[in-house]
């Protein structure tokens, strides 16, 4: 299907219009965010039955294979599709690690059988997915991880501890990387999988200052993980992590659409416009805070623009690559800039924490800009994509032993 074949996309829009509109319950409009929060402790019968309805007809992963429960959507489509959700204020109910990393680095480096047993729970949202990579003495330096899986027969024995797994407590199963080789730093990881909901695994939240426990230390005594579980060649993980890696900071940039979201949030200048009043033209009544609001839509448009760029010229290359750390920093800094610029709009409304006197939007806002904090240290810190993009990009002198 052309992917910029306006009328093939008219007719998508028609369709996609018409089903939206039939399964979308209105009463979830514009409440993703806050609603995938809740989630978790309890979906209501409406937030079910969207997933449910999304995740039959595989749109929460519009790009993916229909073969494996995804949309088979081209890209011209799944656009299509965003633009009709975001018109009717509808969201995403299918997402999570297991949509924005694992499941693409799967369909590239799984099995047939692999691919057959875990993609279809991720489209349809049943299952989730936690990210066991990093340890107290290896994050920059992944490849330091000490957590051992011993060979077993059928099957690996895995000892260690993993730190700063993001929803731990909620995954049923983990992506983990685990030293199978002693002998080798990189060449010594192996790739492995293995359900959460086991007695080898204990899982420790770790209170974060935005109010919320996001991620855990997670503690693994002879946990076990299954032969049929290794993904890709023993001892050739580190490949594979890379390859999720960059996935990783696809998705946390905004560039695959996530991440950031623009969209989905209101303008600044309306927002400023809101809080601040406007001047005799119409414009933010306060003058340097109207400069630097409009530096920031100027410099997010362009990086939208930049992701869009890039994502159809790599349509017709293997996928990602090492410029996904150059959006990871372009994007995770507009957006922590964003976060302060509507602290500062909202005035003390901003600083809300809880409580009838402010909005669902004022109430995100500190949460927000605190929890933002972590967008220049997850997935790679804003230092270490530094050094990536001088190596691999630039192509300068390696200094470092990092990823
Ligand atoms: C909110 C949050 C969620 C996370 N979720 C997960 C998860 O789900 N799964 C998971 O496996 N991990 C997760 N992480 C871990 C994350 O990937 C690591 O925090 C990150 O890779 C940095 O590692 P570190 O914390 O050990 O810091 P360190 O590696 O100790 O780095 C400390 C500081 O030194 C700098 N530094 C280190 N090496 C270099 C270098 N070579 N050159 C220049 N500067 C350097 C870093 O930039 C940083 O500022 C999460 C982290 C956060 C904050």
């Amino acid at each position: 299907m052309a992917d910029f074949g306006a009328t093939d996309t008219e007719a998508f829009r028609a369709e996609a219009r018409q089903w939206l509109e039939a399964n979308f319950p209105p009463s979830l409009k514009g409440k993703g965010g806050l609603m995938m929060r809740e989630e978790r402790v309890k979906p209501s019968a409406e937030q079910e039955a969207w997933r449910k309805a999304m995740g039959d007809k595989g749109w929460g992963v519009p790009t993916w294979p229909a073969a494996y429960g995804g949309g088979g959507l081209s890209g011209a489509e799944a656009r299509v599709l965003q633009q009709e959700m975001g018109r009717i204020g509808a969201w995403n109910p299918i997402g999570g690690m297991g949509t924005m990393m694992f499941g693409p680095t799967l369909l590239e480096y799984g099995t047939e059988e692999q691919k057959l047993e875990h993609i279809p729970p991720i489209c349809r949202g049943e299952l989730q997915w936690c990210q066991g990579f990093s340890e107290p003495g290896a994050g920059s330096d992944l490849a330091a991880l000490s957590t051992r899986a011993e060979d077993k027969g059928d099957h690996f024995i895995i000892n260690g501890q993993k730190i700063w797994t993001s929803g731990a407590q909620f995954a049923d199963w983990c992506f983990c990387l685990v030293r199978t080789d002693t002998s080798k730093k990189h060449e010594g990881i192996s790739f492995v999988l293995f359900t959460m909901h086991q007695p080898g695994v204990e899982v420790r939240p770790i209170p974060l200052i935005a109010g919320n426990s996001p991620f855990c230390e997670t503690f693994f005594t002879d946990a076990r993980a299954e032969k049929k579980n290794l993904v890709g060649p023993l001892n050739g993980g580190w490949t594979i992590a890379k390859r999720l890696l960059q996935h990783e900071r696809s998705g946390l940039s905004g560039a695959g659409g996530g991440g950031m979201g623009f969209g989905r949030q209101t303008p600044l200048p309306q927002l400023a416009k809101k809080y601040l009043g406007e001047d005799a033209q119409g414009r933010i009544a306060d003058a340097d805070l109207r400069t630097r609001v409009i530096q920031n839509e100027m410099t997010a448009r362009a990086f939208m623009q930049t992701a869009m760029r890039t994502a159809m010229e790599a349509k017709g290359n293997s996928g990602p690559s090492a410029a996904t750390s150059i959006m990871k920093n372009a994007g995770t800094r507009v957006m922590q800039d964003r976060a302060e610029l509507t602290l500062e709009i909202m005035g003390s409304q901003g600083l809300g924490w809880e409580g009838e006197g402010f909005s669902t939007e004022e109430l995100q806002a500190v949460r927000g800009w605190l929890g933002g904090k972590a967008t220049t240290i997850y997935g790679g810190s804003q230092e270490v994509q530094n050094n990536i993009i001088s190596k691999r990009i630039l192509g300068l002198p390696d200094l470092t032993q990092n990823h």
